[in-house]
């Protein structure tokens, strides 16, 4: 075999998984929203793909959304997976192996609303999950004297705002600064940032207009690929490992679980053990569902199957006796391992997750 055969066979990199977080009205929806659109609208066919719970954006659009600011040629990550629940309910109870299912989160914060009670409560589960996280600094368009600049990056944006306004919005950014600093971060705005994890960034940004939203897809992917490409190596074909974001009824499957997977593959057939509200679920994956682009709702179709699929990805997985599987538990391909291992490892997984709920 050659050098380059025998290169990487198991090993790829996968998706950073982006969580979206904030105090309520503060715009996460807004903003995945948003993101989410302006994907689609680049026009590429396959621009984005809707994953169950997940939105996948690949390199290439990233890069056409964030324009001059991502050179593809600089990542070797695939892209971004923003889980499309906002908010940290939705964040505290996805875990992984003890930690946060994202890698990586956004601290949604009104620039002219400040820091709110649920802000504070994010940064808390931020600090105790031990996950790097950047601050939109989001609704700048609502600075008074604002000019927009649709989609634009901030350097641009400012430069076409009136002395006024930049001061403005420059002195409600300080505040976030500060906000931060007395919550034991030191912060920035990010392009001051050298070391982000030494120092948290701040990226002014509107979720309506898109100014700065070419900024934010930039730290995010920087970010990524500078500090985490350590842990996106994974082995892609080895058994799967997710989360379930959801328990679901669904007309001719039953109770079906809506699943990030963010390690390995998972095939139709297999057998794997899920976390249960009494003991762990051992069942054999009958279907593996994504949704269909453009289905109507009242179509009986709503899902194309699949014989596989790889981390990071989203997935809904139809198989029987789901009816006591939780939210927030682990799922795991048992593949050509012993099952008792396997429902120890979940049952183990499960425990870790009750204490921390107990310690809120
Ligand atoms: P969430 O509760 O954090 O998900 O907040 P939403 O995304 O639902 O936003 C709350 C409100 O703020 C909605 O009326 C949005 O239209 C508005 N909003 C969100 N982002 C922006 C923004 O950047 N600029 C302006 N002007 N309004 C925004």
């Amino acid at each position: 075999m050659s050098d380059t055969d025998t290169h990487d066979q198991t090993g790829t990199l996968r998706t950073p998984i982006v969580a979206v977080l904030g105090h309520v009205d503060h715009g996460k929806t807004t903003l995945l929203d948003k993101i989410r659109g302006s994907a689609v609208s680049e026009g590429e066919a396959g621009a984005i793909t809707q994953h169950i719970g997940a939105t996948a954006v690949p390199l290439d659009t990233v890069s056409q959304m964030a324009g001059s600011l991502v050179d593809p040629d600089d990542f070797d990550l695939p892209g971004l997976l923003f889980i499309d629940t906002p908010g940290h309910h939705s964040f505290t109870t996805l875990r992984s192996r003890g930690g946060a299912l994202a890698d990586i989160a956004v601290l949604v914060v009104d620039v002219n609303d400040g820091f709110q009670p649920q802000t504070l409560e994010a940064i808390d589960i931020l600090k105790r999950t031990g996950t790097p996280f950047i601050v939109a600094a989001n609704k700048i368009d609502t600075t008074p004297g604002w000019n927009p600049q649709e989609g634009e990056p901030i350097q641009q944006t400012y430069e076409a705002q009136s002395k006024q306004a930049r001061q403005r919005l420059d002195e409600n950014l300080y505040e976030i600064i500060g906000n931060l600093s007395d919550e034991g971060f030191s912060a920035d705005l990010y392009w001051r940032v050298q070391n982000f994890t030494k120092n948290i960034g701040v990226v002014p940004l509107s979720a309506m207009t898109g100014e700065g939203i070419p900024d934010l897809l930039a730290v995010l992917m920087g970010l990524s690929q500078r500090y985490m490409k350590a842990e996106m190596e994974i082995d892609v074909a080895g058994p799967g490992k997710g989360t379930v974001l959801e328990v679901k009824e669904e007309r001719g499957f039953g109770a079906t679980l809506d699943v990030v997977l963010y390690d390995g593959t998972v095939r139709e057939d297999e057998t794997i053990v899920v976390g249960g509200a009494n003991s762990p679920i051992v069942t054999e994956v009958r279907a593996l569902l994504q949704p269909r682009p453009n289905a109507e709702i009242r179509t009986e179709k709503r899902f194309d199957r699949v014989d596989q699929v790889s981390a990071a990805t989203g997935i809904k997985i139809a198989a029987p006796d789901l009816e006591d599987a939780m939210a927030g538990a682990p799922v795991r391909v048992v593949r050509d391992r012993d099952v008792d291992e396997v429902i120890e490892e979940v049952q183990a997984e499960l425990a870790g997750i009750e204490v921390e709920t107990e310690e809120q």
